[in-house]
């Protein structure tokens, strides 16, 4: 046939080799093509394609060796066979649905038979070639169409230029019908370069996927974005995101912005630590975020905003580590716990604090003291106890009355809470009596303080019923820890101390020195010096006779000076 054996040896030599090598590149980039995300279908017959037309083009080689008709035949068969793939390929980007590979199948079957009919019996080469190239011109114009269906894609020159090359090849196909075509363009090198070309825009096909595949990633988590965001406006609680990296606030729903007072037009410029009354809750919140990535139950008490009650705001974070916006952050939901806060204060009250003067219980006082004292003795610091008795406070209810007693028993604490440090423990111990422990402070100005508080208690007036001024006096036994750091024994020692004062008219201090040779303090805090455990208290007892008694410098209050 005339139309495939015009061709020299030497340029079969040339032509042939570099034909299968660009055939192999144009499958290997289909096969890469269909690798990508949303590829279309269709791909695989595009490459069965491809590899029928690798054949084809390879029959001429054994035109040189063989009986021409029957080459002509197979070069015919599988021309035929590529055409009707790149077909059906066309119509599946298309996404006709009918179109499938047994479709394909079918229509080989014709052109097989019409192969068999036009090149044997009837013997006609020039509508052999007609069939050659009117069937290859078909297959490229309709994976120009399928390549132009598949380019409504944002980014899509891949598949606009494929399509392009595709239809070029089919006018070219056509043009190739008439001997005029052969005669001027017939140059198989046209061919080839085509190919090379479409291998290239194949791989702008797979890079268009690709775009086309990040660009519905980036889609999908805009729309989870916003139903994230949707969902946390619409909580019944605060929730505050921040950026984990800054602590900036990243997004706040409305009853955040109402709890917290936030102008969200300025919202970067807040932080979540902001809003903590102290900065250790935000260190205690990061440690706890780096052993787990959920805490439920974290209570802080939040800074008064304003616009919030003035009192402390409690709330109960329940914090997550989440992915937001390209951003590790904490997603936080807020819980207003003051009020249950404000009830358990009043209940934790209630079991440590004497109800008319609000000292601490003696059981409560029992509890912080021997806290106090153990961490007295692993620092060896001094400390001093107190016992305090309301002078003839018999003789206050019954010249006063009863409720008026009760005042002066009030007062007494609040003048105690005026002398004292916030750090000295006070509690009521029945009746009108009173134990105070006093942490860090020696037996010298353990007897100023008492003496100052001794004398202030003097000059304090509570008003009678009738409006009369009444006046009061309390004597005070006073304890250093160098007698003994054992809580009972120094209580017992505070209330001889007591008696003393009792006894010595009243209205006085009376302190209670150790034995000169023994220093309980110094003993107790030796033994547990060098790492060792603290010991039990009771063994500090001195069991030896009472130390002498000392009395208080009788209203001097210039030793301060
Ligand atoms: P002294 O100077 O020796 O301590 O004499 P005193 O009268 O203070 O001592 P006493 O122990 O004889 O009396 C204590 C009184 O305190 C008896 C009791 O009625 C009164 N009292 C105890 N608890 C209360 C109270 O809660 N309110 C009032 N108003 N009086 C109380
Ligand atoms: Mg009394
Ligand atoms: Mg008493």
């Amino acid at each position: 046939m005339e139309a495939f054996s015009n061709l020299e040896f030497s340029e079969l030599i040339k032509v042939y080799p570099s034909a299968i090598a660009l055939m192999l590149l144009i499958i290997i980039v289909v096969k890469y093509l269909r690798k990508q995300p949303e590829a279309p279908k269709g791909l695989e017959l595009l490459m069965g394609g491809f590899f029928s037309l690798i054949i084809a083009h390879t029959m001429p080689f054994a035109r040189l060796f063989s009986y021409s008709d029957i080459i002509t035949f197979f070069e015919l068969v599988f021309v035929c066979l590529a055409s009707v793939m790149f077909l059906t390929a066309g119509l599946m980007l298309k996404r006709v649905r009918a179109a499938t590979e047994a479709l394909a199948y079918v229509f080989f079957a014709l052109t097989l038979f019409l192969a068999v009919y036009l090149i044997f019996i009837l013997k006609a080469p020039h509508l052999t070639v007609l069939l050659y190239y009117l069937s290859l011109s078909l297959g490229y114009f309709f994976l120009g169409v399928g390549f132009a269906s598949q380019s409504n894609k944002k980014q899509n020159y891949g598949f606009v230029l494929t399509s392009l090359v595709f239809f070029l090849l089919a006018v070219y196909n056509v043009l190739m019908i008439t001997g005029w075509g052969r005669a001027t363009i017939g140059s198989s090198d046209i061919v080839f370069a085509m190919y090379f070309i479409i291998s290239i825009t194949l791989l702008l096909c797979g890079d268009n996927l690709l775009n086309f595949k990040i660009q519905t990633l980036e889609d999908e988590v805009q729309a989870n974005q916003s139903r994230l965001r949707l969902i946390i406006q619409s909580s019944p609680f605060p929730i505050i995101i921040s950026r984990l990296r800054d602590d900036r606030l990243m997004l706040v729903n409305q009853k955040a912005q109402d709890f917290l007072n936030i102008d969200t037009s300025r919202l970067t410029n807040y932080r979540l630590g902001d809003f903590f009354a102290d900065a250790s809750f935000k260190t205690e919140l990061m440690a706890r975020l780096e052993k787990s990535s959920e805490i439920e139950d974290f209570e802080v008490v939040f800074k008064s905003q304003s616009g919030m009650d003035e009192a402390e705001t409690w709330v109960q974070l329940s914090t997550h580590v989440i992915d937001f916006e390209y951003e590790i952050a904490l997603y936080s939901a807020v819980q207003d716990i003051t009020e249950r806060k404000r009830k358990e204060q009043e209940l934790f009250n209630e079991a440590t604090r004497d109800s008319l003067t609000n000292a601490y219980t003696r059981r409560f006082f029992e509890e912080l003291a021997n806290k106090e004292i153990m961490r007295s003795i692993r620092y060896a610091r001094p400390f001093c106890v107190l016992m305090i008795d309301a002078d003839h406070f018999k003789n206050v209810n019954d010249t006063y009355g009863h409720a008026v007693g009760d005042k002066v028993l009030k007062e007494l604490v609040i003048t105690c809470g005026k002398i004292l440090r916030k750090s000295d423990i006070v509690s009521r111990f029945g009746g009108e009596e009173f134990v105070v422990l006093l942490p860090e402070i020696s037996l010298a100005n353990a007897q100023i303080v008492a003496d100052r508080l001794r004398v202030a208690i003097s000059e304090a007036v509570v008003q009678g019923e009738k409006g009369e001024e009444v006046r009061f006096t309390v004597s005070i036994g006073l304890v250093p820890s160098s007698y003994s750091t054992d809580l009972h024994t120094l209580i017992k020692a505070s209330d001889e101390a007591l008696y003393v004062a009792k006894n010595s008219g009243r209205n006085r201090v009376i302190s209670l020195t150790p034995q000169e040779d023994g220093d309980a303090l110094a003993e107790a805090a030796a033994l547990v010096a060098g790492d060792n455990p603290i010991p039990a208290v009771e063994g500090n007892n001195p069991a030896a006779p009472m130390a002498s008694v000392a009395t208080a410098p009788d209203d001097d209050e210039d030793i301060f000076a």
